[in-house]
């Protein structure tokens, strides 16, 4: 009889997202014609810019001529958008990666969730709390986490992220051997100083860690000093992959494509990630689409760059009049400033569900409750950037009037 990967079983239902929308339909069948404006989306909502629907549309027909059709591609991804990826993401930045450590995928989230099929059963896995869901569940799903009890996994390292240390958790005093690290954070917001990410290659050096540094949220920042890439400090490139993404650079959440930099440096033992990686991808992996890697590849140009800064502009502002509003109503917030998320402390010591549904029944307005990406979220909001102008300004609004 086959078996089933048992681990399946202990995950806990994914309630975040699936209560959050069942309260706010809940809601509208209560209240028909009320307007919801939902602030708990982190999906982008403007278009994809002119230079990358161009480049779509020219490799959508060279598809269309047997002269220029193309069938499987490279599983690590086409050099073209590897040398781009070098050239403008790390090499105008002072690092030097090289183009075969850079592998193209249709995703951060699989990149993210797949890395652990390299790592041992055994590793000590560190994660951040609260936290990017997608970290903690794949331990979970392949035997790193042990048993879910009382709201956290037994066998997992929480690094409590709090506004007593600015959301910048505590190197471990124990020794762990893979650390997840996301900054510009999601859900908190916070960016992290090069200072800061300079005792965790310490600490991995020292403990023979490996980090797993997720960028996702990098084009947003604003703050000059600020790494944009773990490789920005120096030793990174022995300890650490990092993970990107055109998701929210460039709007490329419906269309995937992301990529993982792993160094020829890094090595576990005598083993090299990269190669590891690299055979894993070929096995399991057929490469991102030919079309998608060209409209990738447009995002470097100089007029793509243009177009998406603008977009990145435009959700700048709004997280900025979401920050100023909220503060406004006496509301204490942070992130905002180099991500496009803001985590809000709920007044009057109110859970964070308590005080989604008081926005909900009082304003219209749908946030997530921290709670939702760990216990340490507890007492917090997300909020997020990425809707229009004209309904974050609406959203705000309401907030203030209500809470004043
Ligand atoms: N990493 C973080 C921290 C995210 O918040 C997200 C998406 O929300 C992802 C990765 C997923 O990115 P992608 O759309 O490339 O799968």
């Amino acid at each position: 009889m086959a078996k089933i990967n048992e681990n399946f079983l202990k995950l806990p239902g994914s309630y975040l997202f699936s209560t959050v929308a069942k309260k706010i339909s809940a809601f509208e069948s209560a209240n028909p014609g009320a307007q919801i404006i939902k602030m708990s989306i982190g999906d982008v909502t403007r278009p994809l810019v002119p230079s990358v629907i161009n480049a779509m549309h020219k490799a959508v027909d060279e598809m269309a001529a047997a002269e220029t059709f193309r069938g499987y591609g490279p599983e690590q991804g086409y050099d073209f958008l590897r040398a781009a990826i070098v050239e403008n993401d790390y090499k105008s930045r002072g690092i030097s990666i090289e183009p075969d450590e850079v592998f193209i995928s249709d995703g951060a989230k699989s990149d993210c969730g797949n890395i652990v099929d390299i790592f041992a059963e055994d590793n000590k896995v560190a994660v951040c709390d609260p936290v990017y869901p997608v970290y903690v569940d794949t331990n979970a799903m392949s035997g790193r986490a042990g048993e879910f009890v009382s709201g956290k996994w037994n066998k997992l390292y929480y690094m409590e992220c709090t506004r007593e240390n600015g959301f910048l958790p505590e190197i471990p005093k124990e020794k762990v051997d893979m650390v997840y690290l996301c900054f510009p954070n999601n859900p908190t917001g916070m960016a992290a100083p090069a200072e800061y990410l300079k005792k965790w290659v310490e600490y991995a050096k020292a403990n023979g860690a490996v980090i797993l540094f997720d960028s996702a949220y990098e084009a947003f920042i604003t703050e000059p000093g600020v790494p944009h890439s773990i490789f920005e400090i120096d030793g990174a490139d022995e300890v650490a992959v990092e993970f990107r993404s055109f998701s929210k650079t460039a709007g490329f959440t419906g269309t995937r494509c992301a990529y993982t930099v792993i160094p020829k440096k890094l090595k576990v033992g005598e083993t090299s990630l990269n190669a590891l990686w690299n055979r894993r991808q070929c096995t399991k992996f057929n490469g991102a689409a030919y079309v998608i890697q060209r409209a990738a590849e447009a995002v470097y140009s100089p007029q793509g760059k243009k177009e998406t800064r603008a977009n990145i502009e435009y959700y700048l502002e709004n997280a900025k009049i979401i920050r100023e509003s909220l503060a406004e109503a006496g509301i204490e917030v942070y992130g905002g400033v180099n991500a496009p998320y803001i985590w809000a402390k709920t007044p009057d010591r109110m859970g964070s569900w308590e005080f989604f549904d008081y926005l909900l029944e009082k304003t219209q307005v749908a946030v997530t409750p921290g709670e939702g990406f760990g216990p340490s979220g507890e007492g917090y909001i997300r909020l997020t950037a990425f809707s229009s102008h004209e309904k974050t300004a609406e959203a705000m609004d309401r907030i203030r009037k209500t809470l004043k």
